[in-house]
């Protein structure tokens, strides 16, 4: 289901990041569907969502989500045609690890055996060819001080994907706190 708005809700509603914290994407041919800039998660409405091209610029891309260079770089360089971006606390903080954290129940869960972690500031084509390269090895990366990458065919997968690092981060966080 390409349906952004409702996904908007659920990620906010999982408290993977807070209303203005994170965007999602989708694909559909040469066309990219992305959530405006400044947009709030939790309330889209059909016009938050901007129609901008796969690979050419346009005059709409200005009004994109500010990552929209990270979400056309995964659409150029990955077979995914879904994205969501959120700023999930405990994925974050699992960034002290240096090139990958690998969880402990990757056995059930394939994505959380190596979880890439990479660099590149926001919004930039450095971050787009890092997040990119690193999606095609594992389809959850998580970027260093900022926030996590998901990618699917579609926006389940994707959520599944974030909600399983979010959760798992959360316990090895609180499990290393307690000397576990
Ligand atoms: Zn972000």
């Amino acid at each position: 289901m390409n349906n952004i708005v409702f996904w908007g809700k659920k990620v906010v509603k999982a408290g993977l990041c807070t209303s203005f914290f994170g965007n999602i994407s989708y694909r559909n041919d040469n066309k990219i569907f992305i959530t405006k800039t400044g947009a709030m998660l939790d309330e889209l409405a059909d016009d938050d969502i901007v129609e901008v091209n796969v690979i050419d610029k346009s005059s709409s891309d200005k009004i994109a989500s500010s990552e929209l260079v990270v979400h056309r770089g995964i659409y150029q360089k990955t077979h995914y045609d879904h994205v969501i971006h959120t700023h999930s606390l405990f994925s974050t903080l699992m960034d002290k690890f240096e090139y990958y954290v690998s969880f402990d129940y990757s056995e059930v869960l394939p994505f959380l055996k190596k979880v890439p972690i990479v660099t590149g500031k926001s919004g930039t084509s450095i971050l787009a060819k890092n997040v990119s390269e690193a999606l095609n090895e594992n389809p959850v990366v998580i970027v260093k001080g900022h926030g996590v990458f998901s990618a699917g065919q579609s926006f389940k997968e994707c959520y599944i994907y974030l909600t399983a690092l979010e959760h798992y981060s959360k316990d090895k966080y609180f499990r290393e706190l307690l000397n576990e």
